[in-house]
């Protein structure tokens, strides 16, 4: 059988073992594409059922989650928490709390994740987590029972050196504090590496908060570097205003561009002339407001309810909301305004079809698994410090993001012209982030 049939006899049998899954299978969909071009030049790749085990999670975890609101009503939520990979270092990745997670988006989340940790050149395995529990509406009170009852059932499962969970949509610095409340009382210890994404007072890392939206920037500039740009002057449209947007946007201002617009699941505002930061973190961070209430008491911007974020005048597309958020149509829209380049801070926002625009339009394509690697790689450096009881600067830190993003980025535009596909990032960073993962689990046996 050659090389092209076996693969896709291998993903057939995934897709079919994994049934229902279609997040999962657009993850690998998307990374078998590269990895064919890894088999016809290297096939030991293929033997020992390599590619079928790393395809299989090594551990997925679903439980019961049941709390009572302040209404004294009991709820039940599902909590799921995949280890997928642990070759290169504990398993490490976020924890997301929205109604729409099940088995297919974490498992989809931690095979990315396996990859992007690879990516980022630091010891650290990949998994995820979450639970489809709405954290829209919920006073502090039912947050925090709502936490301290997923670590109920967690605590037994992660710690510094076996699994390290951190934020993701809907767990923000808030949420990772009554989680390691509540690991720290069950397991009597003072345990900081078990989580990452701590306030800085007690563990926590300076930059993490940063991190995520700081690197996309990074990834950028280093794309735009080599073409001989850079981002002053740029005007930048931003999908979502969540962590990662509002890090992105405030990086990418502070580098000369100008940030466009950003939105939220209700709507988009404009803002031709740039983003009033502090007034965003206060509405978004504070008052736990929409981006309409931005647009009441920011000078120069409108809110938009219909219509897209991407209907905007823009050079470089950022989506930072959510996987599939860009479909073929959307992203034929960004095309058609001329965009060069897209960073994607979300992982998957964009379909395959909308890859394929993409492609066809010859838009730069900074791909989530590597643009998006800051925070995992600022979460490691925080395990860093955390082992060593130490506490570096702002400046230290974000120093080591900015080296660890321009690593990233060399580590994909050398294997994708190792491979024969110049600037094509996604195949650099997928043949990459598989070729440190593959080769460890080689050394280690069949494991
Ligand atoms: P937040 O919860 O802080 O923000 C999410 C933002 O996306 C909000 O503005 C939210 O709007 C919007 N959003 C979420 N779901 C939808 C949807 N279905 N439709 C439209 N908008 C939506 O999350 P983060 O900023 O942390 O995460 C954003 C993305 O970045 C995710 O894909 C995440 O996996 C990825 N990521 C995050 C990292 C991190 O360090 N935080 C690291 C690497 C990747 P609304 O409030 O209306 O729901």
């Amino acid at each position: 059988m050659n090389t092209d049939s076996k693969i896709a006899e291998i993903y057939d049998n995934i897709v079919a073992r994994n049934a229902g899954e279609p997040e999962f299978h657009q993850a690998i969909d998307e990374l078998f594409d590269s990895l064919k071009l890894v088999l016809r030049k290297d096939p030991h790749y293929g033997e020992n059922k390599l590619i079928e085990r790393l395809f299989e999670p090594e551990r997925q975890i679903i439980f019961r989650v049941p709390w009572t609101d302040d209404n004294n009503e009991v709820r039940v939520n599902r909590g799921f928490r995949v280890q997928f990979n642990s070759v290169l270092g504990p398993y490490k990745g976020g924890i997301r709390f929205h109604p729409s997670v099940n088995l297919s988006i974490v498992k989809f989340l931690a095979l990315e994740q396996v990859f992007k940790n690879s990516l980022t050149g630091l010891p650290i395995g990949g998994g995820k987590g979450g639970a489809d529990f709405d954290p829209k509406g919920k006073s502090n009170m039912e947050i925090m029972r709502f936490c301290q009852s997923f670590m109920m059932e967690l605590h037994r499962h992660i710690g510094e050196y076996r699994d390290v969970p951190a934020g993701d949509i809907g767990v923000g610095a808030r949420e990772i504090g009554y989680l390691f409340g509540q690991y720290r009382r069950l397991n009597h210890r003072h345990e900081s590496g078990v989580i990452t994404g701590k306030a800085l007072n007690w563990g926590g890392a300076q930059v993490r908060t940063e991190a995520t939206g700081y690197g996309v920037v990074y990834f950028t500039e280093q794309m735009m570097k080599a073409q001989g740009e850079s981002l002053d002057g740029a005007r930048i449209a931003i999908s979502g205003s969540g962590n990662v947007a509002i890090y992105a946007m405030e990086k990418a201002q502070e580098l000369g561009a100008t940030v466009v617009g950003f939105s939220d699941s209700s709507g988009y505002v404009s803002c031709p002339d740039g983003v009033d930061l502090e007034l965003l973190k206060d509405v978004k961070e504070v008052r736990r407001g929409r981006v309409s209430d931005y647009a009441k008491d920011a000078t120069g911007a409108t809110f938009h309810e219909d219509g897209l974020i991407w209907d905007l005048d823009y050079d470089i597309a950022m989506p930072c909301a959510t996987q599939n958020e860009i479909d073929a149509d959307v992203a034929q829209l960004i095309a058609d305004k001329g965009v060069r380049y897209l960073a994607e801070g979300a992982n998957m926002p964009s379909t395959l079809e909308a890859i394929d625009v993409y492609r066809d339009a010859g838009i730069i394509f900074g791909p989530a698994k590597a643009a998006n690697a800051g925070g995992v790689a600022t979460s490691a450096l925080e395990m860093q410090q955390n082992a060593s009881r130490d506490s570096w600067s702002f400046e230290y830190t974000e120093k080591r993001l900015q080296g660890i993003m321009t690593s990233i980025f060399k580590r994909c535009e050398d294997a994708a012209a190792e491979y024969g596909v110049e600037k094509d990032y996604l195949t650099g960073a997928n043949i990459a982030g598989f070729k440190k993962v593959a080769d460890a689990m080689c050394a280690q046996g069949v494991i």
